[in-house]
């Protein structure tokens, strides 16, 4: 299991659009509204990308992970609001030159607030 795994355990996977994308109940915004302001795409090298498509929304800037790279506070934070245990992500493979290769590419700067930084009610 990798990461993108244990996400993929943890959303519904029944609501997917034809370009690949699951579209979700948005864990950090829309548990109230029942939404599905949620999107996740798990990519085709292993890692996946988040984002939320309401405005007011942390997680409308993406965030995400790739194999070989370190798990963002954001994507810890992201995985806890999805009722998951964040100790399950704590030692994944990670190799500096790989980093420098593929670098971080889920669009935006990951270190804008996450839910819990914002204040969101969760
Ligand atoms: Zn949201």
């Amino acid at each position: 299991m990798n990461t993108t795994d244990y996400f993929l355990s943890l959303i519904e996977t029944d609501k997917r659009s034809k370009s690949g994308w699951y579209n979700i109940v948005c864990p950090c915004c829309g548990c109230d509204s029942n939404k599905r302001s949620g999107s996740f795409l798990a990519t085709d090298t292993g890692g996946f990308r988040y984002k939320c498509h309401a405005h007011s929304c942390p997680y409308s800037t993406a965030t995400g992970w790739e194999p070989y790279s370190p798990v963002s506070q954001r994507v810890f934070d992201l995985y806890e609001l999805l009722g998951g245990d964040t100790t399950d992500l704590v030692d994944p493979p990670f190799y500096e030159d790989m980093v420098a290769t593929i670098g971080f590419a889920a669009g935006g700067s990951d270190a804008e607030g996450g839910c819990f930084a914002a204040g969101a009610a969760v």
